[in-house]
């Protein structure tokens, strides 16, 4: 006797947020992008996406901020979505289901890791077996942060971010804390005030940082602390000037390392322990420099099925 298996009706992943813990920014190449060299870290907060078999394409987004979220086909997760069924011939259309808790425009790669998240469902839901490389090729045609956001972890980015080499780190968790701002900022927007800070001047090419890789190598968070470095907070503080205010403030309050995460506005501190962050949380919540603060530890894994949401 044979049991026919009923067809895969949902497929639930959740994927991390990212900080940059070296951002260097280089040239801008022929096809505009800068030359970039990375350190990315996945960090704990995540999103969800649940993708389900449906008569024509859609996204739901829930959450907090899920008003300032595309509902239409520029939301990521739906380009993600139409990229697998794309890749795999298919004539098939999927709800997206996003329950965002990664900040909107934010600098933490949240739209990326909605995208690797729906990736890695699609290829569920329709048993593709595409596997991590095909997934990986796919993610960096949606954007320079999708990679990342599939492999999670400690990496290295270079191109503009999606070419991912493993990075020597010391096992070891990290303590972050998040100061959010309330209103986003435009990565392009970012870029450009970043050229024109830097105009007339030669920009030299992005390379990763000795001290950098020293201190991972390590695992010693001061010393990781000291190494945290952003070549695009200049523009960022430019641009919302408030900003240089929230880093000053968090490293007042005893954290390691301070820096604008990515094209910002969110401000990430590195400190010591779990009691460190929630003493800085407390601070900063009280001081009324920042927004919304936010805790997490990293290293964290990439994007990954949620274990009994694939419903088969
Ligand atoms: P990065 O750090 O990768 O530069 P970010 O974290 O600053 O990105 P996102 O949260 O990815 O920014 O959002 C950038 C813009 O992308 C948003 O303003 C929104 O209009 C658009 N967007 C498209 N799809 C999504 C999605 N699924 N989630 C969030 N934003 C999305």
């Amino acid at each position: 006797m044979s049991l026919a298996l009923p067809p895969t009706s949902a497929v639930t992943v959740r994927a991390p947020a990212k900080v940059n813990l070296e951002l260097r920014v280089g040239p801008v190449r022929d096809d505009g992008f800068h030359a970039l060299s990375t350190v990315y870290m996945a960090v704990g907060l995540h999103d969800e996406v649940t993708v389900t078999p449906a008569d024509e394409w859609s996204v739901e987004v829930t959450g907090a901020q899920a008003d300032l979220v595309p509902t239409d086909a520029s939301n990521l997760a739906l380009r993600a979505a139409r990229s697998v069924a794309d890749e795999l011939g298919l004539d098939e259309a999927v709800q997206v289901r996003i329950r965002k808790d990664i900040p909107v425009a934010g600098g933490m790669a949240g739209g990326s890791a909605d995208a690797a998240a729906t990736l890695l469902a699609c290829d569920g839901l329709w048993s593709a077996g595409l596997g991590r490389d095909e997934l990986g090729e796919l993610a960096a045609r949606l954007g320079s942060d999708v990679p990342f956001c599939l492999a999670g972890g400690i990496a290295m980015g270079s191109g503009r971010g999606e070419q991912l080499a493993p990075v020597l780190a010391a096992s070891g968790r990290y303590h972050w804390v998040f100061a959010l701002a309330d209103a986003g900022l435009s990565t392009p927007a970012v870029y450009a005030e970043c050229d024109r800070l830097r105009e007339g001047q030669d920009v030299p090419d992005a390379v990763p940082s000795p001290a950098m890789m020293a201190a991972l190598r390590s695992g010693d968070a001061e010393a990781l602390g000291a190494a945290l470095n952003n070549d695009l907070q200049p523009a960022a503080f430019s641009l919302q000037p408030g900003l240089s205010d929230v880093v000053e403030a968090g490293l007042e309050f005893g954290a390691l390392g301070g820096l604008v995460s990515g094209s910002g506005p969110t401000v990430a501190f590195l400190t010591g322990s779990a009691e460190g962050a929630l003493d800085l949380a407390v601070s900063l919540t009280a001081s009324g420099v920042a927004g919304d603060v936010r805790r997490a530890t990293g290293p964290v894994a990439g994007a990954h099925v949620v274990p009994g949401e694939h419903v088969g």
